[in-house]
């Protein structure tokens, strides 16, 4: 999405105040799927400045993806406050106007990728799936021997039992 910035680019305005909700596609990070599931709702205020305009403000998300570790669902209300800068220089800003507008799609990329965690969890002690069975632990227990040995254990292990 595109906001015209004319008004302040010409004499007329210093700032402007700006709310919108935007559509936001999902899009996977890190192999994880998210879910955007509502429109993003963004609000700050665009103020002008000699070689550009800023762009302050906060944006709200609604997001769902799974746990790494069950496979469950995860929601996460991610909430952002940001303060970019939009040059309207022929330099090499990341942010740019052009034609008199501000692209606020990669801006709300940007601050959304940069919030969601690499590995999701439902919870910091889920104690995922069994790697055997598929049952989620967090919900029953299984008969499966899965008694994870660390293979370094495992060698001092064999050196005390051997006689
Ligand atoms: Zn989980
Ligand atoms: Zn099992």
């Amino acid at each position: 999405m595109k906001i015209n910035v004319q008004d302040l680019l010409s004499v007329k305005l210093q700032s402007k105040h700006i709310e919108l909700e935007v559509p936001f596609d999902s899009f996977e990070f890190e192999g994880n799927e998210f879910i955007v599931n509502r429109p993003v709702k963004i609000t700050g205020e665009l103020v002008k400045a000699t070689e550009g305009i800023y762009f302050k403000g906060n944006l709200y998300a609604e997001l769902k993806t799974q746990c790494s570790r069950c496979l469950e669902d995860v929601l996460y209300n991610l909430t952002v406050d940001f303060d970019e800068f939009y040059s309207s220089m022929s330099d090499d800003a990341d942010y740019k106007i052009i034609e008199n507008n501000i692209d606020i799609q990669r801006l709300i990329e940007d601050n959304i990728i940069m919030n969601v965690p690499l590995k999701p969890l439902c919870d910091e002690y889920c104690k995922g799936l069994c790697p055997i069975c598929g049952t989620n632990l967090n919900k029953s227990n299984c008969a499966c021997d899965n008694q994870v040995i660390d293979p370094r254990l495992e060698k001092l292990k064999n050196f005390f039992n051997r006689d």
